[in-house]
């Protein structure tokens, strides 16, 4: 089975067979890493293109660098990222830089961690959480 995954760095959709997923698949348009086992930065753009096709979780960050929170929050969710490398990808947005992911996500606060899957929404969290509970809280999307 061939699983959909945008890629992070540029946004391009790519199939990678649900068997490559753990030998390290690259980017058919600019050679990145689609697997990383570490939050990437991405653009609003990139965030639209990986919620809508991402058939593995993507676990997004909404954050700002004025939020105290956010910030405590950040090795936090590296950590979870590590440990789930190849069950989900997390990406981090600047919804600073990004001022229109408030409204196009309906974001009330940060910090907020939303899953996409499947391009859907699948589950969302308000406020800073320690990386056992970020871990948790992935590992439970396999039911939903
Ligand atoms: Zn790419």
């Amino acid at each position: 089975m061939a699983l959909r995954l945008a890629c992070l760095a540029c946004g391009q959709g790519n199939r990678i067979p649900e068997a490559r997923l753990a030998s390290g698949p690259k980017c058919g348009t600019c050679g990145a890493d689609l697997i990383q086992g570490k939050p990437i930065e991405v653009s609003f753009d990139v965030l639209e293109r990986a919620a809508r096709i991402d058939d593995i979780p993507l676990v997004v960050d909404f954050w700002a660098a004025w939020c105290g929170p956010c910030r405590m929050m950040a090795p936090e969710f590296a950590k979870a990222s590590a440990t789930l490398k190849g069950k989900a990808r997390f990406a981090k947005v600047d919804t600073e830089a990004f001022a229109q992911t408030g409204q196009r996500y309906g974001i009330r606060g940060i910090p907020l961690m939303i899953a996409f899957r499947g391009g859907h929404e699948v589950k969302r969290q308000a406020g800073a959480m320690p990386a056992a509970g970020i871990i948790d809280w992935v590992n439970d999307l396999a039911g939903k």
